[in-house]
């Protein structure tokens, strides 16, 4: 069994639900374990630039959820793609800027498989490409495991969110701690 931390986001519907229904397919997920989620985060969209409170994207809510698996990566990620399409989210036809700006149900990403190292081509590069870059990544995932070290970058999830440059804000919500329990 690997340890993996997941990324998910959600910026349309009822963000909440879609979230705790992610995590509700998690624990259906064969060859899954489902370890503990962090607290859930409000974020302002990347999409529009900091403190831009004109842009038509609704904020993301955001949290990183704590797994182990058995599934090689690929499998996971098609497993997980397979949530995000369940739940609704759906990938609008056009250019790519029209996908980028697309609200999302549910989008789950990647973030550490154990300590590997992947980057083989776009479709999976882990660990995941901008998490060094983004406070609503760093944010939940410094309440799970802010000792965690970047295979790559050597150094811990703390220390990467110490360093962090990113003006995008990043609001602890208003929300149960434990939110994805019953
Ligand atoms: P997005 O849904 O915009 O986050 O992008 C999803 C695309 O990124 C998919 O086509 C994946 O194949 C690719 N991808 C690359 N690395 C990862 C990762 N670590 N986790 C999830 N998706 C990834």
């Amino acid at each position: 069994m690997t340890r993996v931390y997941l990324s998910l986001g959600s910026n349309a519907g009822d963000r909440l639900g879609v979230l705790r229904s992610a995590v509700q397919r998690l624990h259906g997920l064969p060859a899954v374990r489902f370890l503990d989620a962090s607290r859930l985060y409000d974020a302002e969209p990347w999409e529009s630039e900091p403190g831009q409170t004109a842009g038509e994207q609704p904020w993301y809510l955001n949290c990183v959820v704590a797994i182990e698996t058995s599934l090689a990566p690929r499998a996971l990620l098609a497993e997980l793609q397979t949530i995000e399409t369940s739940l609704g989210r759906t990938r609008p036809q056009g250019t790519p800027e029209a996908q980028r700006f697309a609200a999302r149900t549910l989008d789950i990403d990647i973030l550490f498989y154990g300590d590997e190292v992947l980057s083989a081509g776009d479709d999976l590069q882990v660990p995941h490409l901008l998490l060094a870059e983004r406070g609503f990544v760093l944010r939940p995932l410094a309440d799970l495991a802010p000792e965690l070290e970047h295979p790559a970058l050597y150094r811990s999830v703390r220390e990467l969110l110490d360093e962090l440059v990113d003006e995008h804000d990043v609001r602890a919500g208003d929300y149960p701690t434990r939110w994805f329990e019953d």
